[in-house]
């Protein structure tokens, strides 16, 4: 089965081969830690995290790297405003480094409650000075690069390519940059973006600092993605994903600065996560497709999710109700039905492990489709619909030799259904004696007494199945 992918270079689905054979070298474009991440930007690393679970479901070898942006990245889109990170411990009052870890800690708690498979790489920009400082030395080399009194600039216009990814075109580029606040009077071009700020003017007190051939300062937040990916997979990456929004500025300079060093591709694939979007959360909040995003306070945290009583991982089944590339809109309602299409498919699982059986020829059918929508480019609601079909058709025929098939499934999807099955059936002797019990009181037709013993069972969390080959019990997730 040939695995496609939707690729934003071509906009098109295009069928995937890998440069080296069973090994696909993807980089991911990590966070921001100057804050918790929002449930919206968990939502790229799920959509990330389905990619290299898919990859790997048919037989790649995934090596991932993702960073850690703890320096550079500045409030406004064009190198204008602050560094969110100082901006931050000022805000705080405490220290820059500590936030930073702080973040980066909560950060990678919270992929890995979501079942998030863990980089291979995490790379972290402000170890990663040194190779920001060769690369940019080799922009220059090649004419890319040109020093202002204040900082270090990639000149667009030297690269021709440069608005291939985002298809604007580059008079419409320089226009929207001009627009916003340019703090350089020595830019060439609107629309340069800076590879490193000196430690001068509006960044005199900037705290994060370090030696470079242009003086004292700090890279901008672009060069470290090409710096540390091409450090880790080699010049040429087969995949490197990322929100939509990095579409139109943080991807195109990554291309110009990767391609501008070495003259070769950079990235064979690129592939976009849309956004999750909120709806009002407030009375004054007129804008209902609001993106949820950090710095505008609307942001809704996987632990506000936790402290509400939800699991996470109905967070990522939640994601799965809509395919990566299309917005997908937060409500309550629809986390409460995500809540409880994940508690079906777990009990699903329990009963499957319980009654068992052979697997049936019908089962093949469903194992097809489902991964006829993997490879589809990841389309999740369509895998998500032929894994109900398979329940729906278990259990019209009775036959539950499917447990097989939903772990595998489960390879991708990540929602623990083998652990929760298990935990769910481990035997209890105190538990089969109350069901014994209750057995007895059937036979003798006490009703009231096997009623007691029902209740007495549901309380302990336990649910009761009386099949014709008796009484099978679960514990409830
Ligand atoms: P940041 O930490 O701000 O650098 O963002 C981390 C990742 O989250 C990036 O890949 C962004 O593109 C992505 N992102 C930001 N906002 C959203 C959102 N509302 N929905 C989905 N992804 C988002
Ligand atoms: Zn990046």
């Amino acid at each position: 089965m040939s695995l496609n992918l939707y690729n934003t270079l071509t906009r098109r689905k295009e069928e995937f081969t890998s440069i080296e054979p069973g090994k696909v070298r993807m980089y991911t474009c990590g966070p921001t830690v100057y804050n918790y991440a929002h449930i919206g930007n968990l939502r790229s690393y799920i959509f990330a995290d389905v990619l290299r679970r898919t990859l790997e479901y048919f037989g790649y070898e995934v090596p991932q790297v993702m960073n850690v942006t703890d320096v550079g990245h500045l409030t406004g889109d064009v190198d204008s405003g602050e560094d969110k990170m100082e901006l931050q411990a000022e805000k705080e009052g405490r220290d820059i480094w500590d936030i930073a870890r702080y973040f980066e800690d909560v950060f990678f708690d919270d992929i890995e409650k979501l079942n998030i498979e863990p980089p291979n790489v995490r790379c972290r920009a402000t170890e990663h000075i040194d190779e920001m400082i060769e690369l940019v030395k080799k922009l220059f080399a090649r004419g890319h690069a040109y020093e202002t009194a204040q900082a270090v600039y990639f000149d667009v216009t030297t690269f021709p390519k440069y608005t291939e990814l985002s298809r604007q075109s580059l008079e419409d580029k320089m226009t929207a940059a001009r627009d916003e606040v340019q703090e350089d009077p020595e830019k060439r071009n609107p629309a340069d973006f800076a590879l490193w700020f000196k430690a001068i003017g509006r960044f005199e007190h900037h705290i994060m600092r370090w030696e470079s051939p242009w003086g004292v300062g700090f890279p901008g937040w672009h060069v470290e993605c090409s710096a540390m990916s091409m450090k880790y997979l080699g010049e040429t990456l087969d995949i490197h994903t990322g929100g939509e929004d990095h579409v139109w500025v943080h991807h195109p300079n990554e291309i110009a600065q990767s391609e501008g060093a070495t003259g070769k591709k950079f990235v064979r694939y690129w592939m976009h996560g849309a956004f999750l979007v909120v709806g009002k959360l407030s009375v004054d909040e007129d804008d209902e497709e609001r993106r949820m995003g950090k710095s505008e306070g609307n942001f809704l945290r996987l632990q506000t999710l936790i402290d509400k009583g939800y699991d996470p991982l109905a967070y990522r089944y939640l994601c799965f109700s809509a395919h990566y590339r299309a917005k997908l809109k937060f409500t309550w309602e629809s986390m409460d039905a995500a809540a409880s299409g994940y508690e079906s498919l777990k009990d699903f699982a329990a009963r499957a492990k319980q009654i068992g059986g052979e697997e049936q020829p019908w089962v093949a059918e469903h194992r097809k489709k489902f991964e006829e929508a993997i490879a589809d480019d990841l389309n999740m609601p369509q895998a998500l619909a032929a894994v109900n079909e398979l329940i729906r058709e278990a259990d019209r025929r009775k036959e539950y030799g499917v447990l097989e098939a939903l772990y595998k499934f489960d390879e991708v999807l990540g929602l623990n259904l083998r652990e929760s099955a298990e935990k769910a059936t481990i035997a209890d002797a105190e538990i089969d004696n109350l069901i014994k019990e209750r057995e007895n009181a059937r036979a003798e037709k006490n009703w009231q007494r096997a009623d007691e013993l029902r209740n007495q069972l549901a309380e302990m969390g336990i649910v009761l199945e009386d099949t014709p080959s008796g009484t099978l019990w679960r514990r409830s997730n």
